[in-house]
């Protein structure tokens, strides 16, 4: 048996983080949890702590690290605070593998401290690859970090990828489930709600990217964090819809031969595959039943109703930070949708608004990418409350 390797999870209170905890649960033997880590949720997080017992914490905000102290007064190991707290807990030499898993720019900074350290990362955090791949994946190389992919799509097109020669790729078809406003209408779209944009029909996420599924702006972020995770061109990154997610996304390669990985749609099997790779181990999960599923069916992703798929290709085929300001627009706009402030057609309308109105950098920095995110951020909520108070 292999000694059990040590895990410390960013953003452990969230969907992915919660299913991170459940993997680690249910094979307590092999793993051995480090640090978790909060924004604001303490109680989930006291709640985890008794359950998988990490040997420290981290938690982002003072008055929710103040009421955690009262939540688990006994708790002996190290309770961070803070940015600061966070990037400690990421970089903290005992970590085997870093789970990346708290949601947008947030997560830019803590990630960018495991890289530094070295270590394997587990990255659930796609916005950290949309607003600074090339920073980010420079430095992995430098710094001798693994990022591995949690997205099932990524996922998937990692393990098509066992055993193949890069020099063999030819391109990656991405499969979307199309949301659930797949099938509407322009005019409709416009009138579409946040409660029923939460209604994802096959998946269970946290709200940000729930909404971004059903703007396809996910699908436009998993085509750049495809471009930086696996170095290949967009030009050789396609999108098809795939409404029932059984095929979590293909490989083709130079002689005509199309790989795809298939499963269930749930997010335990490639955050278990992070854990492992390039290993797999027993999980017990609902096997794929195709006769009772019956047809796998395909389209094309349409990027006039859905603009946010053809943003995220402009923006990586500009690069420099150019998608760090449509993320950060992006962020703001998805959360003056939540809070029914701005309409669901107003969020690319945003992004565009705020792409067109900054000024880009052509070779940013990490500070940079930094400064950039909160120029874009201020453009953004000005745009959003113009448009509230029209
Ligand atoms: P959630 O909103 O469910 O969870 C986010 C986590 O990050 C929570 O632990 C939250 O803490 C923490 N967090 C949020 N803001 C901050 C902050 N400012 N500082 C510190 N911690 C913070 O998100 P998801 O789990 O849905 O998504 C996480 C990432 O994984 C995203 O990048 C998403 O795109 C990606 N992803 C998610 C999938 C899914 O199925 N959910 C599938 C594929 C990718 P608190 O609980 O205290 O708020
Ligand atoms: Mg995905």
């Amino acid at each position: 048996m292999t000694s059990p390797r040590t895990i410390t999870v960013l953003g452990s209170t969230g969907s992915i983080g919660t299913q991170t905890v459940d993997i680690l649960s249910r094979h307590g033997e092999r793993y051995v949890v480090n640090f978790l880590t909060c924004n604001t949720r303490v109680d989930d997080l006291a709640e985890q702590v008794r359950r998988i017992r990490p040997r420290g914490v981290a938690i982002r905000e003072e008055w929710a690290w103040k009421r955690f102290r009262e939540l688990c007064p006994d708790f002996t190991g190290p309770v961070l605070l803070g940015e600061e707290g966070l990037c400690e807990a990421a970089a903290h030499a005992d970590n085997d593998v870093v789970m990346s898993a708290m949601v947008g720019f947030s997560g830019v900074v803590p990630t960018m401290a495991a890289i530094r350290a070295g270590h394997v990362i587990g990255l659930a955090n796609k916005e950290t690859l949309v607003s600074a791949g090339d920073i980010m994946t420079a430095a992995a190389r430098a710094y001798g970090a693994t990022l591995i992919a949690v997205d099932s799509e990524h996922s998937a097109i990692l393990q098509c990828m066992v055993g193949e020669r890069r020099a063999d790729i030819e391109t990656f078809i991405i499969t979307a489930s199309g949301g659930p406003f797949r099938s509407y209408d322009m005019e409709s779209l416009h009138g579409v709600t946040a409660a029923q944009a939460l209604r994802h029909p096959n998946w269970s996420m946290g709200a940000k990217i729930t909404i971004d599924s059903a703007t396809l702006m996910n699908k436009g972020f998993e085509v750049i964090e495809a471009r930086w995770l696996f170095d290949l061109p967009s030009s050789r990154i396609d999108v098809v819809v795939h409404p029932q997610s059984i095929i979590h996304s293909m490989v083709q390669f130079i002689d005509g031969s199309v790989k795809a990985q298939m499963g269930i749609p749930t997010m335990l099997v490639p955050i278990q595959y992070a854990l492992t790779y390039p290993a797999r181990e027993p999980l017990d999960i609902p096997r794929m039943d195709l006769a009772s599923i019956g047809a796998l069916t395909f389209e094309s992703a349409d990027r006039e109703r859905f603009p946010c798929l053809q943003l995220a290709y402009d923006v990586l085929d500009e690069g420099g930070s150019a998608a760090c300001i449509a993320n950060a627009a992006n962020e703001v706009a998805v959360a003056a949708f939540l809070d029914g402030r701005i309409g669901f057609m107003d969020i690319p309308a945003c992004i565009s608004t705020t792409l067109h109105h900054m000024e880009r950098l052509a070779h940013p920095s990490l500070d940079d990418i930094v400064a950039t995110d909160a120029a874009a951020r201020r453009y953004a909520t000005e745009h959003c409350s113009r448009l509230q108070h029209r």
